[in-house]
């Protein structure tokens, strides 16, 4: 374990997290609900309780539908409530590469898709009241180099242009009154990206949810899901119910009872840290405007400061898979003190894990497959996809093909050869990863 010496130098301390456990669970905690009978007959069965299957749930059951969510573990346990909370509906390959395998005009729709996606999320947070602590404060995104700078200012106005989004380039002469660091050569900020606090917002999803008519079952996992005639039988531990449609919603979670899924995503850790309290004085050099942050490494850090503006909290791929091993976490520190020298003796109160899931396109997706629709893949930006794709899907179940309307249901993902569900292969593409971004870090400085 790595020590280090307080602030005031005195005796070393672990540097590692005091807990292991979600920061944002210390004001909103997941818990069990109270059980419920299990209903013999429904309308849909969404399996999973996190933002899409809440969000799906919620549409159905305001329609009048009959409808239940399981959840294998408490609801939200999965990365509803573990993630960073930045609401940006991150697409992760760019407009050319898209264009390139779907055609110019699904990328313009994508694209255009983000923003209608965003703005749906700050309807849903005011109309139905959720206090999660959601603020639209822009986020910054920092430059490795003058060329990525340069590429990066390029699209900041091609986004305000196209999208009419205001977005703009911030020169490195400029930087530190965005971000109190010099590691970037510059960058950008879109002022339509918020932040939350995602157990707050799950937390409140649910609440609605259960007002509307959901009925959800905690620590339910739904083991088969069997055709039966014109409906399913959906197979869970507690007894079996009759569903006349089912929506299936567990993403980095999917387990066995999704056989097609599970070979199509490819569970991936990622890993937050948040600080202890820090000075007044600190957190206004360090992060002047209370944006969120990120960057376009590879494996990228993404960053805020919480809600209360007195921590930073940053995140990034942990290419650990069993356990919850201190490597990874001394790993971010490390990048968290890069980025703010400052940070040094620094003691972390938090880290925590969670997945996200990453398929072959990397494409947020509604399909179906034998009559069950899923809303899944969203490659570590659920917190904008998620309750946007799961509305979308909640329309599909109901027929209502003009508020389904989505550039993102189209064929499944693709299968990943040589895979079943268990990612043996992901230390070493996170290794490659970590090796292109050395080499592009060492470009960016000469
Ligand atoms: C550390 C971390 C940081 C992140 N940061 C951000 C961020 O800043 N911004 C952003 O946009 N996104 C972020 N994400 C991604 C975001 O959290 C997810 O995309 C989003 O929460 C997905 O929601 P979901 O409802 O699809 O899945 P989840 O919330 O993961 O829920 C899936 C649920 O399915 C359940 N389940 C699985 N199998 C079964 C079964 N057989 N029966 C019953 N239940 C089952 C699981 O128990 C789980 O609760 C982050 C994710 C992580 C892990």
């Amino acid at each position: 374990m790595d020590e280090v010496k307080t602030a005031r130098g005195e005796e070393p301390r672990t540097a590692v997290a005091e807990k292991n456990t979600p920061f944002w669970w210390e004001e909103a905690p997941v818990r069990p609900l109270p059980r419920q009978p299990l209903a013999k007959t429904l309308d849909v069965a969404v399996v999973g309780a996190g933002y899409a299957g809440l969000s799906a749930g919620l549409a159905l059951a305001r329609e009048g539908r009959s409808v239940a969510a399981f959840d294998a573990m408490n609801p939200g346990e999965g990365a509803s409530t573990r993630n960073g909370g930045i609401a940006s509906a991150n697409i992760r390959p760019d407009h050319a590469t898209i264009a390139r395998r779907l055609g110019e005009e699904k990328a313009i729709a994508i694209e255009a898709e983000g923003k209608v996606a965003r703005e749906f999320l700050h309807d849903l947070v005011r109309t139905e009241g959720l206090a999660c602590d959601f603020r639209l404060v822009g986020l910054f995104k920092g430059a490795l180099g003058h060329d990525e700078y340069e590429a990066m200012a390029r699209d900041a106005e091609a986004l305000a242009k196209r999208l009419g989004i205001q977005s703009y380039a911030v020169p490195h002469a400029e930087q530190r009154s965005y971000i109190g660091t010099d590691f970037y050569r510059g960058g950008t900020v879109r002022m339509d990206v918020g932040g939350l606090h995602p157990a707050k917002f799950h937390a409140e999803l649910l609440r609605v949810a259960l007002a509307a008519g959901v009925t959800v079952h905690s620590q339910t996992p739904v083991i088969s899901i069997e055709r039966d005639g014109a409906g399913f039988r959906v197979v869970t531990p507690a007894g079996t119910v009759q569903a006349r449609q089912v929506l299936v919603c567990t993403n980095g979670y999917t387990d066995a009872a999704s056989p097609f899924l599970r070979r199509r995503l490819v569970p991936v850790r990622s890993r937050i840290i948040a600080t202890e309290e820090l000075a007044p004085e600190l957190m206004a050099r360090l992060m002047p405007k209370l944006m969120m942050m990120g960057e376009n490494r590879k494996l990228a850090f993404y960053y805020r400061p919480s809600p209360d503006g007195r921590r930073i909290l940053l995140g990034g791929r942990d290419s650990s898979r069993v356990g919850d091993p201190e490597a990874p976490k001394l790993l971010l520190r490390k990048g968290l003190v890069n980025l703010f020298p400052e940070l040094e003796n620094v003691r972390l109160s938090h880290s925590w894990f969670g997945n996200v899931a990453m398929h072959r396109d990397m494409l947020p997706r509604i399909f179906e497959k034998d009559g069950v629709v899923h809303a899944t893949g969203f490659c570590g930006s659920g917190v904008v996809w998620a309750p946007w794709i799961g509305t979308r899907a909640a329309y599909k179940l109901m027929g209502d093909r003009e508020r389904a309307r989505t550039a993102f249901d189209f064929r499944p993902p693709a299968s990943i050869p040589l895979y079943r569900g268990n990612p043996w292969f992901m230390p070493a593409v996170i290794q490659g990863y970590r090796m292109q971004d050395r080499i592009a870090l060492w470009r960016a400085s000469r």
